[in-house]
């Protein structure tokens, strides 16, 4: 059985040069997905102008079949808010393109954390191709402009719900010194075992400023590694 970190490490070379919030998205995505049960790859990233008409050659003018209808400058993964990602098999290697019950998995923690779905479109079906355009346009893209810091806030929003539900006084756990240990020992172990990958759920249930969302956030984590 794949570890995440082993997931994680697959894909970080993909990651690079990715805008910032669709880099911490897609980080996400691998963990959230790896969480349900679906660990995936992301086989495409940011791609540069040369290397899209090297894509876009494909089929056309090279031989392999059409991968693309975008030539260089025109797909929104030359301006880095695009990921492609792939079904990583059980085995850690081979990847699995096939649309099944898994994929769909990963469409819908895709959509939730704010990327808009290829399989969606109505011309060129892009099935792997997950994109966060923080409301541009490509031609605006094009035309050079890039998210504001505002955009990108807004979008981060939606990655990190644990972070915003923290907010929220009425949400507290009010709990015994016992039950605070217990759930400490509980997130340690699910730290070691690797289901979760952030210290930082450990500190907050020593702290005892662990909300009841974020508990059932991390439940449904851990039922969906069972
Ligand atoms: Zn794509």
């Amino acid at each position: 059985m794949i570890t995440l970190s082993e997931v994680k490490a697959k894909s970080s070379k993909r990651l690079e040069g990715l805008n910032k919030v669709v880099k911490a998205a897609t980080e996400q995505l691998i963990e959230r997905s790896f969480a349900a049960g679906v660990p995936i790859l992301i086989a495409q990233g940011y791609r540069s102008i040369a290397e899209q008409d090297a894509l876009y050659a494909q089929g056309r003018t090279k031989p392999g079949s059409i991968v693309t209808n975008a030539r260089g400058g025109y797909s929104n993964h030359n301006f880095g808010l695009a990921v492609d990602f792939a079904l990583l098999l059980p085995d850690g290697k081979n990847v699995s393109w096939t649309v099944n019950n898994d994929w769909m998995t990963v469409v819908g923690i895709a959509k939730q954390l704010g990327f808009a779905w290829g399989g969606d479109w109505t011309s060129f079906k892009d099935y792997p191709h997950f994109e966060m355009l923080f409301g541009l346009t490509t031609v605006q893209l094009r035309a050079g402009q890039r998210p504001t810091a505002a955009q990108e806030a807004a979008a981060m929003a939606r990655i990190k719900p644990s972070d915003n539900v923290n907010e929220k006084e009425d949400d507290k756990l009010e709990l015994s010194k016992y039950q605070r240990e217990t759930l400490v020992k509980a997130l340690q172990g699910m730290l070691d075992r690797k289901v979760i990958s952030d210290k930082a759920w450990v500190d907050k249930a020593e702290k005892g400023t662990l909300t009841a969302s974020e508990l059932l956030w991390l439940n449904t984590i851990l039922i969906a590694n069972k």
